[in-house]
């Protein structure tokens, strides 16, 4: 089995006068390693007509009307893999939106001037339509998160005729320290054919991981950035792990130093590495935000029903609702009062840092619970309170003008945190997790084994 596992590294990146060099690298790699046609696809429905939709959003948000301009769509709940704390009840009986009202949500999402969408599962590969679906609306772009395991070559082959398809796909490790997070042997080797079966056919491939104690030393690394540009990857994405769910797997999450350090390295290696850094919770300046309580974002489970980010497991509102899906997100009493309730506490995760205020939205809204366990009550009153990507005074600005310019335009708080953010409302649980997350991978590989 080839490995892709290095041996951990420190990293200081020092990216001074780097840009150029850097740059030119970028746009020499899209020029050769990439499919065209692809590429143009790409520019137009996601940075032309991206740009066109974060418009019409502002627009909206000035008549004090909201329709999120990305939308997270869940679109089934079934997956082949059991991984260590995961949310979504991939046990339960499989639970999938259908073609017809996929077909539906995204075409009225279309009409508001979403041209980017989002979709999660489960494995979205395991529903039976979703290529039918991908090619019918060849007009805007998709990001598929999936685990790799059913990108056969034919089906790579399928996504490069499309060229609205970009999947990206999970790799939680090295071959041993992945295959235990995603409680299987053999899942990395199937992650790692799936990328290069992508790769192969020059789609557009991502690679994002879970950061967490187990692979933060492993993947937070230059030589792990290097394996991806090697192998052809064209963007990554390190999520910070959140223990939330029925198994919140608490000794995995990173310490408010190891997530500032994260942030370091993704704004240094933006001006060092020519490959694509995603990142979902800074604004151009560092600042934090929370997506779903900016309005940038919301979520659709794999049952239609509308939820504020994929971790919040409560609803009030269904895609089967037969008003427009506009007037559903539009009137959510629900989303509206999230949105306040989590900009006015945290700039950061509301689910990590205050639970109990959540707790009292899901009872003043009598929000339903959306799992199919029925626990999601239970495990929110369960959770600690502790720090998220929310830590005043350790604002890591972007140095990459690039970066700068397109969150600056399109990925900010849209006013939200102005209007209803006061830092004396703010909790700081960042003390007591300094001296008590675990460092070595092995004493978190026995935890669960
Ligand atoms: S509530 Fe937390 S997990 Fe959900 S979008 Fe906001 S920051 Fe992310």
């Amino acid at each position: 089995m080839e490995s892709l596992f290095f041996p951990k590294t420190s990293v200081q990146p020092d990216a001074k006068g780097k840009d150029l060099p850097m740059y030119l690298r970028m746009t020499k790699r899209l020029l050769f390693e990439t499919d065209k046609r692809l590429l143009w696809k790409l520019f137009w429905n996601m940075g032309i007509k991206g740009v066109r939709s974060v418009q019409k959003h502002k627009k909206r948000l000035g008549k004090g009307e909201f329709f999120p301009p990305y939308l997270y769509i869940s679109i089934i709940n079934s997956c082949n893999l059991r991984c260590q704390g995961c949310w979504v009840d991939v046990a339960a009986k499989q639970e999938k939106i259908e073609f017809e009202a996929l077909d539906r949500l995204i075409t009225e999402a279309k009409a508001m001037g979403n041209s980017f969408f989002g979709l999660l599962g489960g494995e979205p590969f395991m529903h039976p339509q979703m290529l039918d679906l991908l090619e019918k609306h060849r007009d805007v772009y998709f990001q598929v998160f999936t685990n790799g395991h059913f990108i056969t070559d034919k089906v790579a082959k399928r996504i490069r005729k499309m060229g609205n398809v970009t999947p990206l796909i999970s790799v939680e490790g090295s071959e041993v320290i992945s295959d235990i997070r995603r409680g299987k042997e053999g899942v990395y080797g199937k992650s790692l054919q799936g990328i290069k079966n992508c790769i192969e056919n020059k789609v557009m491939t991502g690679v994002c991981t879970s950061l967490c104690q187990s692979n933060y030393n492993d993947l937070l690394t230059e030589e792990w950035i290097d394996t991806l540009i090697d192998l052809g990857v064209m963007y990554t994405w390190y999520h910070i792990y959140r223990p939330v769910g029925p198994e919140p797997s608490e000794e995995l999450a990173l310490s408010p130093e190891q997530q500032l350090t994260a942030r370091q390295f993704v704004v240094d290696m933006r001006v060092k590495k020519p490959i694509v850094f995603v990142d979902a919770y800074y604004d151009s300046q560092g600042k934090a935000l929370c997506p779903a309580a900016t309005g940038f974002t919301h979520h659709i489970s794999p049952w239609g029903d509308i939820e504020p980010c994929p971790i919040i497991q409560f609803s009030k509102d269904s895609i089967y609702d037969e008003r427009p899906v506009k007037e559903v997100f539009n009137e959510s009493a629900f989303l509206t009062d999230f949105r306040k309730v989590a900009a006015e506490s945290t700039r950061g995760c509301i689910v990590l840092e205050r639970p109990d205020l959540l707790e009292d939205l899901v009872e003043r809204h009598t929000a339903q619970d959306t799992t199919a366990r029925k626990k999601a009550m239970a495990e929110l009153k369960a959770m600690e309170k502790r720090s998220s990507q929310y830590n005043p005074g350790h604002e890591i600005p972007e140095k990459s003008w690039a970066y700068r310019l397109a969150k600056w335009f399109a990925y900010h708080d849209y006013g939200v945190y102005k209007k209803h953010f006061e830092l004396s409302n703010w909790e700081d649980h960042r003390e007591k997790e300094f001296a008590s997350a675990p460092q070595k991978p092995d004493d978190l590989v026995q935890i669960k084994l």
